[in-house]
């Protein structure tokens, strides 16, 4: 659902969960973040941590649910509401039905692997037992542009790398 008016309270955990991207890009992850509120408190947070944990499944969902239940001491998170700056993939949706959260708010869609809308509609999907509300467009434009420069920043990177070694390589002495 798209939804194009938000609460001041919903502006500013969307404003934490950006704040999680930012820490993301900060050591070179894919600027993705996310928080889970309770009782308007944050008491999950995570953004990305693939690279640095060689873990596929450090998501910033993963992250922040883990967080999450571990404060609850609970595996339910039924009075929460996710906020992730980038739409849920497969495994962060499954992360989301199994927590019973019953709320997620994310910013800008994925059009190669968001499985909220854009591929799949797993979170509204009646057949499953438990459904969620879902609200996209938040800074959409903050959530994306952060994703948009990360890409751009570490394509110019690989191409300095390269001319770097091909330079390397051509004066190189041959030896015989
Ligand atoms: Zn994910």
């Amino acid at each position: 659902m798209h939804q194009t008016t938000y609460t001041v309270a919903q502006r500013h955990y969307m404003q934490e969960a950006l704040f999680e991207a930012d820490q993301a890009a900060i050591i070179d992850e894919v600027p993705i973040g996310a928080v889970i509120v309770h009782d308007d408190q944050i008491i999950g947070r995570g953004h990305n941590l693939r690279e640095h944990a060689n873990d596929a499944t450090l998501h910033a969902e993963v992250l922040a649910i883990e967080e999450a239940c571990a404060t609850l001491k609970s595996w339910r998170l039924e009075d929460c509401q996710l906020y992730v700056t980038i739409e849920p993939c497969l495994m962060c949706s499954g992360a989301i039905i199994n927590a019973r959260i019953p709320t997620v708010f994310y910013g800008a869609p994925d059009p190669k692997a968001g499985a909220v809308d854009s591929l799949y509609t797993t979170l509204t999907d009646s057949r499953l037992n438990h459904t969620v509300t879902v609200a996209d467009g938040l800074y959409a434009t903050e959530a994306s542009q952060r994703l948009v420069s990360f890409f751009k920043a570490a394509r110019k990177r690989r191409k300095a790398a390269k001319k770097a070694q091909r330079q390397a390589q051509t004066t190189t002495p041959e030896s015989h």
